[in-house]
C-alpha cells in the first residue's frame, strides 16, 4: 500500500500523542528516506535479520543471526523503487570468458563467447539488424539450446515468403547449422534455406550469415 506524505506527518503525531516516540522516530525515518511503498519485508529499513551467516547469498553460513541488506527492496526500504539486485548482479555471466574450453565443436580454445550474457534488449537490436541484411523469410528454425532466445527475436521478423531461416546462436564449425539445413533441405528442396548467427568463430558457410565474425577458430 502506498502511504501519501500526508499520512506520514498523521502517523508520527499519532504516534507522538501515544507517547510512542521509537515509533515516531520509525515514521520519521521512513519519510526522510523517501520511501513511498513501504517494504514488507524489510518495514522501510532498507535491511533485514537473516537466520545465519551467508544472508542473500543462499550458501552456507554459522548459525548466528546477521543483518544485511534486505532481498526484497534491496536496500531502497521501497517496494516499488527497488536497489540493485545483488544477487541477480552475482548470477550474472560474462559474454567473453578467458580460460581453457573444450569448445561444442570439440576444439580446445583459450576463450569463449556465453550468449547467455545477452540481454533481451541486446537481442532485439542484433535481431533488428540481421533482419535487414537477411531480407524476408518465411520461417524460423532455432538451433537448441543455445539458438533458441535468439530465434524467438527473429521469429518477430518473419513474414509470408523467403526461405527458411536456421538460427544460432555462436557458429564455430557449422556442423550443427549444416545438419538442420540438410534436414530442412530433404523436405522443403535445394536452396530453402539460410543461416544466421550471432557470432562465428569459424569460416562462415556462404549461405549463412552473422552479426560478428571472428573468422579464426581457436
Ligand atoms: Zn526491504
Amino acid at each position: 500500500m502506498p502511504i501519501a506524505e500526508n499520512d506520514i506527518y498523521k502517523l508520527m503525531q499519532q504516534a507522538t500523542e501515544a507517547g510512542d516516540k521509537r515509533l515516531a522516530y520509525y515514521w520519521e525515518f521512513v519519510h526522510n528516506r523517501g520511501v513511498d511503498n513501504v517494504c514488507r519485508t524489510c518495514q522501510g529499513l532498507g535491511t533485514k535479520g537473516y537466520g545465519d551467516t551467508s544472508t542473500w547469498r543462499h550458501t552456507i553460513g554459522g548459525q548466528a543471526m546477521t543483518t544485511d541488506v534486505c532481498d526484497k527492496c534491496w536496500g531502497s526500504g521501497d517496494e516499488h523503487r527497488k536497489g540493485v539486485d545483488l544477487r541477480a548482479l552475482r548470477n550474472s555471466t560474462h559474454l567473453f570468458k578467458s580460460g581453457i574450453f573444450k569448445l561444442y565443436s570439440g576444439t580446445q580454445s583459450t576463450w569463449m563467447i556465453d550468449c547467455k550474457a545477452l540481454t533481451d534488449a541486446d537481442l532485439v537490436t542484433i535481431a533488428g539488424v540481421m533482419a535487414l541484411r537477411l531480407g524476408p523469410f518465411r520461417t524460423v528454425i532455432g538451433i537448441a539450446t543455445g539458438g533458441l532466445a535468439f530465434a524467438r527475436h527473429m521469429d518477430e521478423h518473419k513474414s509470408n515468403s523467403g526461405p527458411i531461416l536456421i538460427v544460432d546462436d555462436v557458429l564455430t564449425t557449422g556442423g550443427s547449422m549444416e545438419n538442420e539445413r540438410m534436414h530442412q533441405e530433404s523436405i522443403h528442396g535445394p536452396d530453402s534455406c539460410v543461416g544466421c548467427v550471432i557470432f562465428a568463430r569459424g569460416p562462415l558457410p556462404s549461405w549463412v550469415c552473422a552479426f560478428q565474425i571472428s573468422g579464426d577458430l581457436v
